[in-house]
């Protein structure tokens, strides 16, 4: 079959809200609930059929790549019901023309069954779980409306995607409660089988209007108060450091931890798995469930709107000059203490979103857990340069692991 794919790449990934923001469990630091402000005067935040065909279509043609990924994100994914993505997969292939299309579908967990486990591992979707470590971290912040606790749903739903071999990874939220509880929470994770494990910094920032609290946009408000669940700078280096003294015992090359891979990734200068580790950013849009497209799932903000897709089509949007820009900014409008910082280049001042602290100067625009960061990249140099010696002379980087049994690594 000849290609005629672009002979160019040009990333382009697209989220796709299928429900909105709307969700049966109601998170303290759900970053998407409020987002229904946004659409206060429609009642139905429902991704149509015809939507669904025009971005399937759309998406697979702006690929430059062999591959597509699909995204499903929520609020809750698993609230639509299992024939509306049995009707994306039947319109993916419809479209496909000749190029590989995978899904990934994140969701809570507590509306998983049979038949969902089922459709996922048919088909192959990996399915990210949000579950916050052991019981009694996960409960306290991820509840349903009523304030009832979430886990033994979320862990009956990873029991069926175990049962019926669904390929699972997991987003653990680290906050200001689970924070101080490192290795409870990795041992937790190994102890379930989980092998793959996003640990995501909770820092939200708060403002308070008259009809409730909203999420402020980036570092355009100084008003804004950081929410109490926020975790530390101080907590969060704590939090990794210990965790990565654990991994790189007995665990590189058997456990997978996005940040320590994006770490070694720009250690070797590839590209880091993850956008916020990456120099630029801005390849990852948003669709809501009306074809609004946004520039990151973390500014669904009025002000990032990049168009619909009913008057404008995903490539120009996504490579729009504002887009581009966006991207850009991540480097570009870093402070001078990241330009002279000795880990520029693994950290490259994390996600612009965080960005709201000042630096030893006062100038603004530094991230808020830099001291995490930093703490953490000074403390794995020494490991992250004898894995990159590995890779470099082809060999395994979880050689690692007997140097520091033996003592080969000094600041072990
Ligand atoms: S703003 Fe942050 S989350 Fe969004 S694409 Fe950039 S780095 Fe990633
Ligand atoms: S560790 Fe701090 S100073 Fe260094 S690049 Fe990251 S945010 Fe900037």
């Amino acid at each position: 079959m000849s290609s005629t794919f672009a002979p160019f790449a040009r990333p382009l990934y697209i989220m796709v809200k299928s429900v909105g923001s709307v969700c049966n469990l109601a998170c303290d630091y759900c970053y998407y609930l409020e987002k229904s402000n946004l659409y206060k005067d429609t009642s139905n935040h429902i991704l149509s059929d015809e939507l669904l065909e025009k971005f399937i279509k759309e998406y697979i043609e702006s690929q430059t790549m062999p591959e597509v990924l699909f995204t499903w994100h929520g609020g809750e994914t698993l609230m639509r019901p299992l024939s509306f993505y049995q009707k994306a997969m039947e319109l993916q292939k419809k479209y496909a023309g000749g190029r590989r299309i995978d899904n990934c579908i994140q969701t809570n967990g507590t509306l998983l069954n049979d038949a969902w486990c089922e459709f996922f591992k048919q088909n192959n979707w990996l399915v990210g779980i949000s579950i916050d470590g052991p019981q009694e971290f996960h409960d306290e912040y991820r509840k349903n409306k009523q304030g009832l606790p979430s886990f033994v749903k979320v862990m009956r739903g990873i029991n069926l995607l175990k049962k019926h071999g669904v390929e699972w990874n997991a987003l653990a939220v680290v906050n200001d409660f689970n924070a101080d509880y490192p290795l409870d929470f990795y041992n937790f994770f190994k102890e379930i089988g989980c092998k793959y494990i996003q640990f995501t910094p909770i820092v939200e920032r708060i403002l308070n209007h008259n009809d409730g609290r909203h999420l402020a946009t980036v570092q355009a408000n100084e008003s804004a108060k950081l929410a109490d669940f926020s975790v530390s700078p101080k907590q969060w280096g704590n939090f990794i450091c210990t965790i990565f003294d654990e991994w790189i015992k007995e665990d590189v090359g058997s456990v997978f931890i996005q940040l320590f891979d994006a770490t070694l990734a720009n250690w070797i200068g590839e590209q880091p798995g993850v956008c916020t580790m990456a120099k630029t950013c801005g390849h990852a849009g948003v669709m809501e469930f009306n074809g609004d497209v946004y520039s990151c799932d973390h500014y669904v903000f009025p002000e990032y709107k990049l168009g619909n897709i009913h008057s404008k089509s995903l490539v120009e949007m996504m490579y729009s000059e504002r887009q581009q820009k966006f991207g850009q900014d991540k480097f570009t409008k870093l402070p001078s203490q990241c330009k002279s910082c000795d880990y520029l280049f693994a950290c490259n001042g994390e996600c612009p979103k965080n960005r709201f602290a000042r630096t030893k100067d006062g100038e603004p625009g530094l991230n808020y857990l830099c001291q995490g960061y930093y703490q953490f990249f000074d403390h794995v140099a020494p490991y992250m340069d004898f894995m990159k010696k590995e890779l470099l002379n082809k060999r395994a980087p979880s050689n690692v692991m007997d140097a520091v049994r033996n003592g080969e690594i000094s600041k072990f």
